[in-house]
């Protein structure tokens, strides 16, 4: 009998639902040529999209396709933030069959023969719509990467055991997780602000009047980050450090490539090709060589030293080993291989 060889696979790749769930955004946009602004502030229009759009009636339906969910709501907040939610909860809060979880070369999805999940999805209008200047936040692929994020905290608990899986552990899986699904570039340019850092970073009034002054401009800068690393101290930000969710991307990559033998060609030139893009990408980022002296402390904030804050280190360091990327893809294999994964949800 031939030796079955181990086969690590945990790149979907984008699949074709993930695909027109991009074109499902574009087509909503264009059906709303509005502002995000504008729709927070006029009633009726923004109930009619709420209401009446029958491309919004199309996204629940191919999640609930693709993900093996019950039900799925779509709802958008008049947020203009940058922000998406999900809150997941079984149909029929009585019956303690345990779920099941199966996964395929397409991806996981829910058994809904074991037990109904039902998922609510919220988007904020800035997360969708463009700003008063007509600029997009996110483009469609990133958007379908931040749900992605999203979707893949309801999977997590049947890849860790409970008692694993810590709020670190559990956001390295959502970022981890749409990277299986080939939106690894998308992740790192929403994490970014699309490869802006100084937009992560919290600006005041003095930041804002004074960014072209000399002296103050670095006084305000410094400012900044001891309030950004005041900050990531005290809440104990469940997400990693920037850098660190960058980085996380390409390990996970290079992971699949080395591990999956039966990667198609098609899937092996694709990651093959986004690994150097995304390399390059957080060159770029980091890049301060054309930067004013505020920039580049900003810059430096998030190269160098956000990783190292206790709240960052310790915790990365104790989840690096489970969240490893090719630990991680050993587990989905074997989930893969027994043909289904049960669990209590
Ligand atoms: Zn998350």
């Amino acid at each position: 009998m031939e030796e079955l060889k181990s086969l690590n696979e945990a790149y979907f790749g984008k699949t074709q639902a993930l695909l027109d769930l991009e074109d499902y955004i574009t087509e909503l946009r264009a059906r709303y040529p509005y502002s995000s602004n504008y729709l927070a502030t006029h009633n009726e229009e923004y109930k009619e999209l709420l209401r009446d759009d029958i491309i919004l009636k199309k996204i629940p339906n191919c999640l609930a396709k693709t993900f093996g969910f019950n039900d799925v709501a779509v709802g958008i907040n008049r947020g203009l933030g940058v922000n998406a939610a999900t809150i997941i909860y079984p149909k029929n809060n009585k019956d303690k069959t345990p779920t099941k979880v199966v996964i395929t070369k397409h991806g996981f999805s829910f058994d809904k023969n074991t037990r109904d999940l039902n998922i609510v999805i919220l988007f904020t209008l800035g997360l969708l719509f463009p700003r008063d200047d007509g600029k997009l936040s996110f483009t469609p692929s990133q958007i379908v990467a931040v749900l992605l994020h999203e979707i893949g905290h309801s999977f997590s608990i049947f890849v860790f055991s409970k008692d694993k899986l810590t709020d670190r552990v559990d956001e390295k899986f959502a970022d981890q997780f749409a990277g299986m699904y080939g939106y690894s570039k998308e992740i790192m340019q929403v994490v970014t602000m699309n490869g802006d850092l100084l937009k992560r970073m919290k600006s005041t009034a003095f930041d804002r009047t004074f960014k072209d002054v000399p002296v103050l401009n670095i006084l305000g800068a410094v400012k900044q980050v001891i309030w950004a690393a005041a900050k990531s101290i005290s809440d104990s930000d469940c997400h990693p450090n920037t850098k660190e969710r960058l980085l996380v991307q390409i390990r996970q990559m290079e992971s699949d490539l080395k591990n999956d033998p039966s990667l198609s060609s098609k899937s092996k030139k694709e990651l093959e090709d986004n690994i150097i893009a995304c390399k390059k990408y957080v060159d770029q980022v980091f890049n301060t060589k054309d930067d004013s002296v505020r920039d580049s402390i900003i810059k430096f904030y998030y190269n160098k030293i956000e990783g190292y804050l206790p709240s960052n280190y310790f915790s990365n360091n104790s989840s690096a080993k489970l969240a490893d990327p090719t630990a991680m893809n050993k587990k989905i294999a074997d989930i893969r291989k027994t043909n289904g994964y049960f669990i209590k949800y």
